[in-house]
Formats: structure tokens, C-alpha cells, sequence
């Protein structure tokens, strides 16, 4: 990480403003400009947003407060200095994980404390530049905090009281005379700012300061800085405070509750650190003291929480937490202090401030509010604008006090908000498998989390433009029961989204029932099927949702396909076991219509057993999709024949239309989907009183879907979490309690048995374990199985058996519809391609306006079940960007070119601005690091050997001299025109940078 020299950052904003329309990335139409009117005062100067950085990576350089700036911040807390600096700081790397709530193990500045210096002085020149010339603002609306650490006599050193002093009047230093000597010689780059408007530029950089405690500030310490800060450096003063403040239990209970149970706390800083009370008396000394003096003093809630790295999130053993789990105890905090002053304490919050909560928070009076995990995830920096726009019609002037009961209300609500609670987010990492390429990178996930792979970013656009049928016939591309899974599909594409980053994930499932309920009567209406193609026949046993697929797919490209199934329904499972509640009817009928039409024959009622020599003898090929139904069993010390096969009971339950008799009181056992289903559809049958699900570890480790789980809980059903059954007997379920024990190799708590026994009411015990294929049936018609049981099968999922193949749940046991779908997808392609036939599974493209989906970069929003949910959708497949998006410092750009590539956007690594902190590789959603991976500019020769990535160094630019890392490692000298030396992708992206990026060089 290189400091950009003033003269080079200023010609730079300059083009990059001309050429690209953004400013270090950030887009025009996010600068931030306060229309109101309306201000926050902060010690006798307005500012026309009460956000900002929190002191951190958003501060760390220059280009970092530029970004900031332009999209909103107005308070600029810069990033912490203390007496340990540059390389004598031990700072891991990578530093930040962000993926849900935040970590990092950085807290002050990489640079030497005179490096940060003069960063921050540029800034404080460039933002006063830009604050005339973008037309933001006539007067400064701005103010910069700054912030040190950790001892008294660091804070004494003479390093620091230069730092100090120089931001208190920063006029007689070298970097502010090589400020304005680089302005005044460069005016004729502004239209705007005047040069004039250089001499009002105060020297006065920071009339305010935030002292950060933590990370070895012994408490009583606190006290002597804070007043040292005030008597001898007449500084407003804020003092960081952590919520270890609360005490362990109140975290540790607030955390278990919200679902952060897994957060490994580190008792020795509850212990050690500043307690509440004395907190409280020293807060009250230092106000009287403050008052005194004139000056203002108030406390910075929270800086952050220290945990235990006990899953590799980062190097080292001790990390600092923000984002979002920070929200309900620094708010906890606040309310709680706020009290103590009968609402007189004025509080600059940070800790999960975002869009959503920011006009809350405000509202208590509370300000400045800082922010940091926010953008450091997708949209980054320009997910200000949004905060800013929110507010600016709520700036009250100064502060005028906490709203106690506001505040209160506040903090009650913070545990319950779906925002911060840990199941907002279903997943981990949103990473997929394949591996971040050089060049042409940007993707769709929800694509790939999708097991047919449809369309989405594309149907979903279509959907919003109401062009249904479009949508319609796009998703029937690839998907052969559409109103199946536009109802109860498990949408893996949606723990793909990339929303997940912003809020939650696109409803995908939804917009596709919204084409399936608009379009797929006509469409289907007006199917003809395609005549015959090849006078090779197929059979497939089973019409389940892989047989079913599988036959379209083949009609479909005209080969003549029969299927056979056992029952007299076609849709297997969905048919004769989910209940209506979830699967309404007329859905089921409509898929099934679609593949009828298409001309796919069927034989029902068919004889169970499989004859394939006989089969063969009328066929060309045999497709087995008859599913897993041989019951799973559960083996309890005594009365496991009391036990109902949830399956066996879901079947009865549909063709009685619920009118089973239960008893009144039911126990499902088991965490899975399946198990909801059997509950809710328990619950609903006559007589029933209570329906309990009994599962040994905790709810939050449930197999089952989220949504699933909510929908029982919402039907009335209740949960027994941590409970093993051990036997049943005169209506009763004995079970042992567990406790949670070590984590396992999932990660999950473990639970142990602890000997105490539970007794349920239970007059019917259903056991929803999973179903096994009928692996005697398989090996019976000579096909060959692995270890586990399953049909042994190529990558076609062919079995040993020539044309004969398999596909859905028989394949590997239980899984779901759409796993069965895309088996069709990967049988039909097979037989089709050795029927010399062509499959149709071609894609469509879409052009999508590039403006429309910048302006989308940064904006938060709940999801909304109609048409208007597709605005929510980012077209990751057009414009992903999220390593530019997420960088704080700005070291990943997007290159135009114009031909040689799939894509017209590339994307282009700045070495010299890089800290390594490893956040642009947390949110790239392939398997790689931009960072390390992308192609890399360098800024010296040093920097290129000390490094592995492929890219180049610019010798001379003039003559068009560069020292290239080819794509297999070489090294090579280029010059610009010369053929044969490197590859075409090179040559063009090479050409492209010098041409319309030649000022970052
Ligand atoms: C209660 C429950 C809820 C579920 N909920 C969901 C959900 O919400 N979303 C989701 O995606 N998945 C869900 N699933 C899973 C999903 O239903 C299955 O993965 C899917 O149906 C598998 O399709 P398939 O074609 O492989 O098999 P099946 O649906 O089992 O179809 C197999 C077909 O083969 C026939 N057959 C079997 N043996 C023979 C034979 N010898 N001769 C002739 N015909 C035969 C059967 O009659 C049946 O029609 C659920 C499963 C269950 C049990
Ligand atoms: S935002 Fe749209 S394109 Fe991107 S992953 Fe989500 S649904 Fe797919
Ligand atoms: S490029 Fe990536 S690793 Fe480097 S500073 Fe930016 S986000 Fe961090
Ligand atoms: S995050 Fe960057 S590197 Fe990764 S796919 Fe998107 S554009 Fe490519």
C-alpha cells in the first residue's frame, strides 16, 4: 500500500471524472448534495450529513475519505494513530472478514503516523476542492475527528503530539504548502473552485478528537488521557467505550438469543476492561472538567468487541467484531448510559448502523453515527448516499439531548429486528466452486446455485417489464415443472443472490410463480408436439419430477418417449405426499398439461416390477426415476413399531383429504422438511390439540429451511429442541435432554447426553427420518451399486448397463425437485446427442442499460413479492463489480474494452493501493481473491517481484515500454504494438489501460 503523491491524486480525479463519469469508482449520480436545508451542528459547526467512516479501512487514505465524502459522509472520523506505526504494527493479513458480521484484526494506521498525516491533509484539501467543484456545498459542511490510541505516554511521544498538533493547525506543514502549491499550479483543471477559494481553506483540521481505548488501555488510563486531551490540547473529546460494559451474561444471552450462539466470547475483557460504574463516575468527572473549559466531551458507543478466533475467520487468536451483532448491545449501551445522565450525554454511535436503523437511531438525539461494516460489503461507500438521502430531512442542528424513552424503545426492539438476527442470513459463504479467471469473470450465482441453471437474472428482468410469456417460455427452457417450483422449489439460486451482501436475496421463486400464474395457461395452450425426429424410442419408469423432465426434454427435441409409473397420478412425491396445503392442485395439473402436450406418452398403473432385457426389446433406452421410498427407520429402546412413517402418514393425510385420526396430542421426530410438513398437516387434522417437534440439537441447527420452520411455528406447532428419544410407551414419548457440548466438524455444537429424561404427551409418534432407495430392486434388474447403495453411474449418470440410466432421488437417496430436474437435463442431453439430435437448452441474451444497474449499486430494500422485485435485481451476469464496490481503497477498477472478450467491462488490480486486508476476495463469488488473481498494475519495480499476480509494469510510458507477468508466469518486455510477445487478452487490456487509465499509472 503506496500513498498517492497530491499532485498525481488530484490530475487523477480530474480525468477520471471525464473519462469514466465516477470518481475513484464512485458514480456521479451517488455524489451525495444536501437539498434540505437541514444540518446536524457538531462543536459550533454544521455539517450537512451526521454520517461518516467510522475511524478504520473507510479512513485510512486519502482516496478512502474522497469516496467517503463524495457519497455522503460529512463527519470523517479518521483512521486511528498511535506511537506503534507502519511495519513495527503487527497486522495480519488478511485483516478484514465481512462476509456476515464484521471481524478484523487491524485498529490503527499501516502508514507511519507522518504518512497518515499528510493523507489526511490531502483529503482535507481535496475535499474542499471537490466540495466547490462537484457543486455540493458553497461552505464547508464537513469536519474531520481524529482518533488515537492507547497510552498516556504514546499519546505524549513526540510523534503523536505532532500528529496532534499538526491537525490542530496544520498550516506550517510540508504537506500543506505542497497542497497548495499543487493547486494553485493545476487550476486550470477546475471550473468551479477558484483560487480564491485556497485560502479558505482552514488550517484548523481537527478541533476534535476520539480516543480509542481497548486493545491494552488500561481503565484507569482512560481518565488521564481524556483529561489530558481536554487541559493540554483543548480538544472536544469522545471516549470509545465496548459494550464488555454490559457484562458477559447480558452478551452472551443477547447473542444466544439472536442466533450468534456460535460467537466465542473472551471473559478476560469483561473482567479487565472499564466497568460500568466506574465508567459512569469518571464520565461524570470528565463532563465538569470538559464544561469548565469550554469544550465538549461525549462517548464513541461502541468501538467494537473483542472474540475468540476459533474457526479460522482470520489469522491469529483474538478478533474484533462489528456489523450487524454489534447493533443490540452498543444501542444496549447507549440506552443504558444515556440514563445515567437523564438523557445528557452525547453519544457518537458506531456498531451495525445501516440503512435501515439510521433514521432510528437518529432520532434519539444520538449523532454523529459512523459506520463501517456496512460498506465494507457490497454497494460499498455508495451505500451512503442512500443513508444520507434518508435523513437529511431529520437534522436537528446540535444536540439537544437523548429521547430516554425513544432510545429505550430502541434498544428493546434492537434483538428482535430481522436485520440484525442471525437467520436473515441463511448462509455462510455465498462463494461458488469454480475458479476466478483472469479475464471474462463477472456471473450470475443464483444461476449456478441453481441446479438447471435457468435464466434468472434474465426472466426476472422480464417479469418486471411484465413480459410474462417471454419469462415464461424462458424459464421452460430448462425447468419442466414450473408451477411446481415456482411454489415449493428449496431455491438454492437464492443462497446464491448476491442480495444476500446487501439484505436478503432476490424472491426468484416468486417471480417465476408470478410468469407461471400470467403466461403458462396460454403458452401451454398453444404447445404442438414436435413431430418425430429419429425412430429411436425411450421408456422412463417413473413420472415423478426426474422422469417427467427427462421425458420432456426428449419429446422436446423430437424423440419418442413413454412413461411409465406404478400409480395412477404422474408427479411421484409432490403428488401423493406434500400436502395441498403447500402444492395446491392446480399447479401439479399444470406442469403435467405442459408435458402432455408436448406429446410425451404415459402408461399408469403399471406393474412394479422392472424388467429391462424386456424393456430393451421396444426401447432404445431405459431412464429409472422411481424415486427413494423404502422407509427409513429410527431404533428406540422400546416401541419403535408404535412409530408412524411420516411419509406413510402424509400419504394417508392426502388421501383422506386430513381426516385422520392423531389423537390429541402429537409428536414428529426429526428437524428436517419433511418433518414440518408432517407437523403442520398433524396440526390441521381433526382433533388435534398439540403437535410438538422433537430434535436433538437446537432449532437454529434444523436441516429444514428457514421459511419452513416459521410456517410451522406459525400453524401453532411447537418446539423441543435439544431432546433424544428413547422410547414410546401409553402414549408417551420418553425423551433424554441434551446439552450442547464441543463443536463438531460442521461447526455445530454438539449435543450431549445428560441422563435426565422427559416425558411428552404423544397419542401418535411420527418419525420423519429419511427414505432410502430400493437398492434390492436396482440390483435385482443387474445394475450395479456403490457403497452407500446407490446406482453406480457415469458423468451422464449412466449405469453399467448401456442405455439404461438413472435420475432423481434413486440416483442418491432424497433430495429435491429440481435435483431430479437437472438429472433430466444431464439423461436427455445424452440420449439426445446419441440420437443425433441437438438439445434446446440455448441461452438468451438480454441487454441490460449499464446506468440503470450502476444507480441499483448501493441501494438497500426489503424484498417485495410482485412485478416490482425485480428492480431488487443486480444483473450479476452484466455487471458484477463487487471488487470494486467493496475495496476501501479503491485498488480495483473496471476497464472499458471493446472487443477480444466476452465481456466489455474487465477487470484491472492497482498493487500500489492494495493493504492486502483480503475483503474484495470475501465477496467475489467465485473461488479466488481479486486481488491476487486479477490482472495487476504495478507501480514499481519492487512491488512486480514481490509479487506472483500476472500483469504489468509500465517502464515508460511514453514509449509504450512495460515489463508484463504473462498468464503462465513468464516474464517478458513488451512494447505496446509489438506482436507475438503476449496474448491478444493482454495486448488489448494492456492498450486499453495506457489509452483511457493512463493517469493512475
Ligand atoms: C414430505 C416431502 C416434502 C418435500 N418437499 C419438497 C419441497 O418443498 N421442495 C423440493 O424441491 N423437494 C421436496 N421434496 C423432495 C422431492 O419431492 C423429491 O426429491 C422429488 O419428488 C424426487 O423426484 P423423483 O422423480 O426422483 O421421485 P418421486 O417423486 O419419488 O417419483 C418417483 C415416481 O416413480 C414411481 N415409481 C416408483 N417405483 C416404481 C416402479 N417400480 N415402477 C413404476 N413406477 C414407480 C412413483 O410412483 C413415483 O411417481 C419433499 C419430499 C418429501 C417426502
Ligand atoms: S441479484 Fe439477480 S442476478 Fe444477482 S444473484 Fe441475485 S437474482 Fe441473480
Ligand atoms: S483490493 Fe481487495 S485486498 Fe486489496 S485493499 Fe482492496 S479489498 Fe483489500
Ligand atoms: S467480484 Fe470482481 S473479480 Fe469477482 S467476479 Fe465480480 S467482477 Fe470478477
Amino acid at each position: 500500500m503506496r500513498p498517492i503523491p497530491f499532485g498525481k491524486i488530484v490530475v487523477w480525479i480530474a480525468e477520471e471524472l471525464k473519462e469514466k463519469g465516477s470518481i475513484f469508482g464512485i458514480h456521479k449520480n451517488k455524489f451525495y448534495r444536501n437539498n434540505s436545508g437541514k444540518y446536524i451542528e457538531m462543536f459550533g459547526e454544521k455539517l450537512a450529513s451526521p454520517i461518516g467512516p467510522a475511524a478504520g479501512p473507510n479512513s485510512q487514505l486519502t482516496q478512502n475519505i474522497v469516496a467517503s465524502y463524495l457519497t455522503g459522509s460529512r463527519f470523517i472520523e479518521l483512521k486511528t494513530v498511535q506511537k506503534l506505526d507502519g511495519e513495527d504494527l503487527p497486522v495480519s493479513k488478511p485483516c478484514i472478514h465481512a462476509q456476515d458480521e464484521c471481524y478484523n484484526v487491524e485498529w490503527s494506521t499501516e502508514l507511519r503516523v507522518p504518512e497518515a498525516f499528510d493523507e489526511y491533509v490531502k483529503a482535507w484539501f481535496l475535499l474542499h476542492v471537490l466540495m466547490k467543484e462537484l457543486q455540493l456545498s458553497n461552505e464547508r459542511d464537513f469536519m474531520f475527528n481524529m482518533s488515537v490510541g492507547y497510552d498516556l505516554e504514546g499519546i505524549k511521544s513526540p510523534k503523536i503530539d505532532a500528529y496532534i498538533e499538526g491537525m490542530r493547525n496544520a498550516s506550517t506543514t510540508g504537506i500543506w504548502k505542497e497542497c497548495m502549491e499543487v493547486l494553485r499550479t493545476n487550476m486550470d483543471l477546475f471550473t468551479h473552485f477558484k483560487v480564491e477559494d485556497l485560502s479558505k481553506i482552514s488550517p484548523v483540521v481537527c478541533p476534535s478528537i476520539t480516543l480509542s481505548t481497548l486493545h491494552g488501555c488500561p481503565p484507569q488510563e482512560i481518565e488521564r488521557i481524556s483529561n489530558y486531551l481536554l487541559k493540554e490540547k483543548h480538544l472536544h473529546t469522545f471516549i470509545k467505550m465496548n459494550p464488555t460494559l454490559l457484562g458477559e451474561k447480558f452478551v452472551r444471552d443477547t447473542f444466544d438469543s439472536m442466533g450468534y450462539d456460535y460467537i466465542t466470547l473472551n471473559g478476560h475483557h469483561f473482567l479487565h476492561d472499564l466497568q460500568f460504574g466506574d465508567g459512569v463516575e469518571m464520565l461524570k468527572r470528565l463532563k465538569a472538567n470538559a464544561k469548565e473549559l469550554n469544550l465538549e466531551i461525549g462517548v464513541k458507543l461502541t468501538n467494537t468487541l473483542p472474540a475468540k478466533i476459533v474457526n479460522g475467520e482470520l489469522p491469529g487468536e483474538e478478533m474484533y467484531m462489528s456489523g450487524r451483532s454489534l447493533y443490540p448491545l452498543s444501542i444496549a449501551l447507549a440506552s443504558k448510559l444515556a440514563k445515567e445522565f437523564n438523557g445528557d450525554l452525547q453519544i457518537s454511535y458506531s456498531g451495525g448502523a445501516d440503512f435501515f436503523n439510521i433514521d432510528r437511531i437518529l432520532a434519539t438525539g444520538i449523532q454523529p453515527i459512523t459506520v463501517a461494516t456496512t460498506i465494507l460489503k457490497v454497494g460499498g461507500y455508495e451505500r451512503l448516499t442512500q443513508m444520507a438521502q434518508k435523513v437529511e430531512t431529520q437534522l436537528k442542528g446540535a444536540f439537544a439531548g437523548i429521547n430516554l424513552d425513544l432510545l429505550d424503545k430502541l434498544s428493546k426492539e434492537a434483538p428482535l429486528d430481522k436485520h440484525h438476527r442471525k437467520e436473515l442470513r441463511p448462509v455462510g459463504s455465498r462463494k461458488l466452486t469454480s475458479k476466478l479467471s483472469l479475464y471474462d469473470c463477472a456471473i450470475a450465482p443464483c444461476t449456478i446455485g441453481c441446479p438447471i441453471n435457468q435464466q434468472i437474472p434474465e426472466y426476472v428482468a422480464l417479469v418486471g417489464d411484465k413480459k410474462y410469456e417471454e419469462a415464461f417460455a424462458l424459464i421452460v427452457k430448462d425447468n419442466a415443472s414450473p408451477g411446481i417450483t415456482g411454489t415449493i422449489c428449496d431455491h438454492q439460486c437464492q443462497y446464491k443472490c448476491t442480495r444476500l451482501d446487501y439484505d436478503e436475496s432476490v424472491l426468484i421463486r416468486d417471480m417465476k410463480k408470478i410468469a407461471v400464474v400470467n403466461a403458462a395457461d396460454n403458452y401451454i395452450a398453444q404447445i404442438k408436439p414436435l413431430e418425430l425426429k429419429t425412430s429411436k424410442k425411450a421408456v422412463v419408469i417413473g413420472a415423478g419430477p426426474g422422469g417427467l423432465a427427462t421425458a420432456l426434454f426428449l419429446r422436446r427435441n423430437g424423440l419418442e418417449v413413454t412413461v411409465r409409473d406404478r400409480s395412477l397420478k404422474p408427479y411421484g412425491i409432490v403428488e401423493h405426499v406434500i400436502p395441498e396445503f403447500r402444492i395446491p392442485a392446480e399447479m401439479i395439473n399444470r406442469d403435467f398439461e405442459m408435458v402432455k402436450s408436448h406429446g410425451v406418452k404415459f402408461e399408469f398403473g403399471v406393474n412394479e416390477s422392472i424388467n429391462i432385457d424386456e424393456l430393451k426389446k421396444t426401447y432404445d433406452y431405459v431412464v429409472l426415476a422411481i424415486g427413494a421410498w423404502k422407509p427409513g427407520k429410527l431404533e428406540l429402546a422400546e416401541g419403535s413399531d408404535k412409530a408412524v412413517n411420516a411419509i406413510a402418514f402424509l400419504q394417508d393425510y392426502k388421501v383422506q383429504k386430513g381426516n385422520v385420526k392423531l389423537g390429541k396430542h402429537v409428536c414428529v421426530i426429526g428437524g428436517g422438511d419433511i418433518a414440518m410438513d408432517t407437523s403442520r398437516a398433524a396440526k390441521r387434522a381433526p382433533g388435534v390439540e398439540t403437535v410438538t417437534v422433537v430434535y436433538r440439537r437446537t432449532k437454529n441447527y434444523m436441516p429444514a429451511d428457514h421459511e419452513e420452520i416459521e410456517a410451522a411455528a406459525k400453524d401453532g406447532v411447537k418446539f423441543r429442541e435439544l431432546l433424544a428419544p428413547a422410547s414410546i410407551k401409553d402414549g408417551k414419548l420418553i425423551c433424554e435432554e441434551m446439552a450442547l457440548g464441543e463443536k463438531d466438524k460442521s461447526g455445530r455444537r454438539s449435543p450431549v447426553a445428560t441422563g435426565k429424561m422427559v416425558t411428552l404427551e404423544a397419542d401418535t409418534v411420527i418419525v420423519a427420518v429419511g427414505e432410502q432407495v430400493d437398492s434390492s430392486l436396482l440390483t435385482a434388474c443387474g445394475i450395479e451399486l456403490d457403497a452407500k447403495g446407490f446406482p453406480k453411474v457415469n458423468s451422464a449418470l449412466e449405469t453399467n448397463l448401456t442405455n439404461v440410466y438413472v435420475a432423481g432421488d434413486v440416483k442418491r437417496g432424497p433430495a429435491t425437485i429440481v435435483k431430479a430436474m437437472a438429472d433430466g437435463k444431464v439423461v436427455a442431453r445424452d440420449i439426445l446427442a446419441k440420437s443425433g439430435l441437438n438439445a434446446d437448452f440455448e441461452k438468451k441474451v438480454l441487454s441490460m442499460d449499464e446506468e440503470t444497474l450502476y444507480n441499483k449499486k448501493g441501494i438497500l430494500s426489503d424484498p417485495i413479492c410482485s412485478e416490482k422485485e425485480s428492480e431488487r435485481c443486480l444483473s450479476c451476469n452484466s455487471i458484477c463489480e463487487l471488487c470494486v464496490d467493496v475495496c476501501p481503497n479503491r485498488a480495483n477498477i473496471y476497464i472499458d474494452v471493446e472487443n477480444g472478450f466476452n465481456l466489455s467491462h474487465q477487470i484491472i488490480h492497482l498493487d500500489g493501493m492494495c493493504n492486502e486486508c483480503g475483503n474484495c476476495g470475501i465477496f467475489c463469488p467465485h473461488d479466488g481473491n481479486p486481488y491476487k488473481d486479477k490482472v495487476t498494475v504495478f507501480w514499481n519495480e519492487a512491488d512486480f517481484l514481490d509479487s506472483e499476480n500476472k500483469g504489468f509494469l509500465v517502464l515508460n510510458k511514453e514509449k509504450g515500454e512495460m515489463r508484463v507477468r504473462t498468464e503462465d508466469g513468464k516474464i517478458v518486455n513488451y512494447t505496446i504494438g509489438e506482436e507475438n510477445v503476449i496474448s491478444k487478452e493482454l495486448k488489448i487490456i494492456i492498450e486499453a489501460f495506457i489509452g483511457k487509465c493512463g493517469y493512475m499509472i
